[in-house]
């Protein structure tokens, strides 16, 4: 390759090598590089060097959630359902399993069960070979027909609209009430902290914690409660999609000039090393 024209590659520093010109003083043509962010024109976030850097700056969040609107507008929850009831038992379902395969499972055993009383009828064994294809089927299992069994006795047939009633429903711990109250109820409660939300509130800095209950504190005091359901569709959406666990394809994402993640794969900003 002749001297000069070397590729301009990105940079995990965040300083991109400058273009190089040419011996008569003309730059070279610049080879390809992945597109930006359509939002280039918005001002670029000071860096974890620039004095004063506030990840959790209420400008920064607001800009950051106004950049999810527009890519995610109207998201829903990808677990497919028609009833609370419905959704509690997809939610227990998706543990450690895609909602693909629990969307193929879940028709099949409401065609068969349509109720929470049918379900309270079961032994747990009767349900396992319907679930087996979601992992932890024996848990899972157990957690449904308890969940059922509670339902029926306890509220009447209907599963709770409060976080307090529905955390002593079997199965549903607090993410799983989350998502019922968020998604069906439409109540801002809290925060579903999923492997995304987790694994995206690190990168962009919203909290420095490992832990879901922490997480889920910390992206309370952040995110506006208005915005907690969406919030966690959209970076669940994103996280599917876009800010993927290994190689995220950071040169596709809207948030990138925002974003200072120790391990993308592409940057425009300074990296943050601990942002991860
Ligand atoms: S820039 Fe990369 S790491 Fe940061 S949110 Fe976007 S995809 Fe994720």
């Amino acid at each position: 390759m002749p001297r000069g024209t070397t590729p301009r590659q990105p940079s995990k520093s965040g300083r991109h090598t400058a273009a190089k010109v040419s011996r008569g003083g003309s730059r070279m043509p610049k080879t390809p590089t992945p597109p930006k962010p359509t939002q280039t024109s918005l001002p670029r976030m000071k860096t974890g060097s620039a004095k004063g850097y506030n990840p959790v700056a209420p400008e920064r969040v607001a800009e950051i959630l106004k950049r999810l609107d527009a890519r995610y507008p109207n998201v829903k929850c990808a677990l497919h359902h028609n009833s609370a009831w419905e959704l509690l038992v997809a939610t227990i379902l998706s543990a450690q399993c895609t909602d693909v395969r629990v969307n193929m499972v879940t028709p099949v055993i409401f065609a068969k069960y349509p109720t929470p009383q049918h379900f309270a009828a079961l032994n747990p064994e009767e349900l396992e070979p319907d679930i087996r294809s979601t992992g932890f089927f024996r848990n899972k299992a157990k957690s449904i027909v308890g969940a059922a069994k509670k339902v029926v006795s306890e509220f009447g047939g209907k599963v709770p609209d409060t976080m307090e009633e529905l955390l002593t429903v079997p199965g549903a711990a607090r993410k799983t009430a989350n998502v019922v109250l968020g998604s069906w109820f439409g109540k801002n409660i809290g925060v579903v902290v999923d492997t995304h939300v987790h694994r995206i509130s690190r990168r962009l800095e919203f909290t420095k914690n490992d832990d879901a209950v922490k997480i889920e504190q910390d992206l309370m005091k952040v995110i506006p409660q208005k915005k907690w359901t969406d919030f966690s569709h959209q970076i669940i959406h994103h996280g599917r999609g876009i800010c993927v666990a290994r190689k995220p394809k950071c040169a596709e994402c809207p948030l990138e000039d925002m974003c200072h993640a120790g391990d993308k794969t592409w940057s425009t900003v300074e990296i943050h090393k601990n942002a991860q």
